[in-house]
């Protein structure tokens, strides 16, 4: 994790897409995995075990040429 995302909070990436369970992206700074808390109506970070769920699928692609 970069200072600016520990110092400002991680900043997520404009292209987003849905997991079956949540919006997802990743920090346009560090790269972390985050996911859309509908609860509070945020972003934060993905945690691999609170958040762990069989429905979630796989990001579809690696459409890392159409960001
Ligand atoms: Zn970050």
């Amino acid at each position: 994790m970069g200072w600016l995302c520990m110092v400002m909070g991680h900043k997520h990436a404009k292209r987003v897409w849905h997991d079956g369970v949540d919006f997802r992206a990743r920090c346009t700074r560090c790269s972390e995995e985050m996911l859309r808390d509908d609860v509070r109506g945020e972003w934060r970070l993905f945690d691999p075990v609170r958040d762990a769920d069989p429905t979630r699928t796989e990001k579809p692609d690696r459409q890392s040429r159409a960001g």
